[in-house]
């Protein structure tokens, strides 16, 4: 087992990291950081990303993505600031999804656009009511004649405020039945426009996390996802890929609050020496440094297991939760060396404590990533309340 990155790796980090500096960077810093950044902004950065074809990163060649490695996307996605990232993941998997459960003549009217990032897309799944349980699902779809109408509310949509397209999850009540099988519709907004704003939240404030609301929005029927794919399967490829990332963007979260705190504790004096000389702040750094590499290395195993074919539910939740309290710790600690300086909006590392709470919710809480992880080691399913064994 080698744990060192290959020269070719390197490579793809640090021009990762240049292109962020160079292209991305420059747009979030000029934009005020407690307000949703706006529609071009994010679609200039999503293009940029598609060049390097991160915007369909987990496709292969034949179905139009890049063909790269999940540990070498992983690699590239720490660098991306967590207000894009987070944006990435919504996009990215979403277009993974319409890619496997979508027909042919579907993938070609919806695809293109998204992969070369001129459109921006979301995956509306949670209610109101309905949030680690999937299965509450109230959204409808009925008919009405000869017409499909869509409605319902969605909360919490990474993307939906400046979203063009939307997977919705709903309930298929086209027969009259008041609750059918879960199926999928995808919306496209020039064609069914529907209202959408965003939820004002403690961290990531630039991003367009939100709500939808459909009354009577009315669906084409080409749209309806008919998906020869198994559900459950497509459900995991998205989770255990998605749930590492997550864990990444903590990482790069914590990474720049211990940058931060390294650099004051060496110039910074207090009892005649710097901070950094004193015995108890070198073990807070310690601490620090020690949760990013842990989590690191976490989220990149869970990913690498997925290039070889290997389970990786189980890690993948792991890797999430543990690098969501690890780096949530971190960046905590990071806030402490700096002293008061460390609450100031000046110091900015009070931010990357407000981003880095919001990476605790989305795919999996702390609380069913623990359960899914367990499910996998007992064989037992505890958050259904069964207790059903698992095959
Ligand atoms: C930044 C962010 C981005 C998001 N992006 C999207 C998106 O793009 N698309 C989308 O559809 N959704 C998205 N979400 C929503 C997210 O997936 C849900 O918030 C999440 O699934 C939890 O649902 P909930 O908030 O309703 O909490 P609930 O499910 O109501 O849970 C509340 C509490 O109860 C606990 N709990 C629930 N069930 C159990 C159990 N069986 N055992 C033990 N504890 C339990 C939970 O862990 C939690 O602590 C996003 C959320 C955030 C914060």
């Amino acid at each position: 087992m080698d744990l060192q990155l290959t020269a070719e790796q390197e490579l793809m980090r640090d021009s990762m990291r240049r292109l962020v500096a160079r292209e991305i960077d420059p747009y979030i810093e000029k934009h005020d950081p407690d307000q949703p950044l706006p529609k071009p902004v994010f679609v200039t950065i999503l293009t940029k990303l598609a060049e390097l074809g991160l915007t369909a990163a987990r496709l292969p060649e034949s179905a139009g993505g890049p063909g790269i490695k999940m540990l070498d996307y992983g690699i590239m996605f720490e660098q991306i600031p967590p207000i894009v990232g987070l944006s990435l993941i919504a996009h990215e998997a979403t277009v993974a999804r319409l890619s496997a459960e979508c027909n042919q003549d579907q993938r070609r009217r919806f695809l293109p656009d998204l992969i070369a990032g001129r459109k921006i897309a979301c995956l509306g799944s949670t209610e109101p009511d309905t949030g680690s349980d999937p299965r509450g699902v109230k959204t409808r779809l009925t008919r009405q004649g000869s017409s499909l109408l869509l409605n319902g509310r969605k909360m919490w949509i990474t993307n939906v405020s400046a979203c063009d397209l939307i997977i919705v999850t709903c309930m298929d009540c086209r027969d009259g039945e008041p609750r059918g099988k879960v199926v999928k519709v995808v919306l496209e907004r020039d064609r069914t426009p529907f209202e959408a704003r965003e939820i004002d939240t403690i961290g990531l404030r630039q991003g367009m996390l939100g709500e939808a609301v459909f009354e009577n929005c009315v669906v084409p029927p080409e749209n309806v996802v008919e998906s020869k794919a198994g559900g459950t399967e497509v459900l995991k490829s998205s989770w255990v890929i998605n749930r590492p990332l997550f864990g990444l963007l903590a990482v790069h979260l914590a990474q720049r609050a211990y940058d931060i705190a390294i650099e004051y504790a060496k110039v910074r004096k207090q009892f005649g020496k710097a901070i950094g000389a004193h015995q108890l702040v070198q073990k807070n750094l310690s601490d620090i440094v020690t949760a990013i590499t842990t989590s690191r290395l976490l989220c990149l195993h869970a990913l690498s297991l997925v290039d070889h074919g290997q389970p990786a539910d189980g890690a993948a939740a792991m890797a999430k939760r543990y690098a969501q309290n690890a780096c949530n710790e971190a960046v905590w600690q990071a806030m402490n060396v700096l002293g008061a300086m460390g609450l100031s909006t000046e110091a900015k590392v009070e931010g990357l404590y407000r981003d880095v709470r919001m990476v605790a919710i989305p795919d999996g809480t702390n609380e069913i990533l623990a359960l899914i992880h367990g499910r996998e080691l007992t064989g037992f399913e505890a958050f259904r309340g069964t207790g059903r064994v698992v095959d």
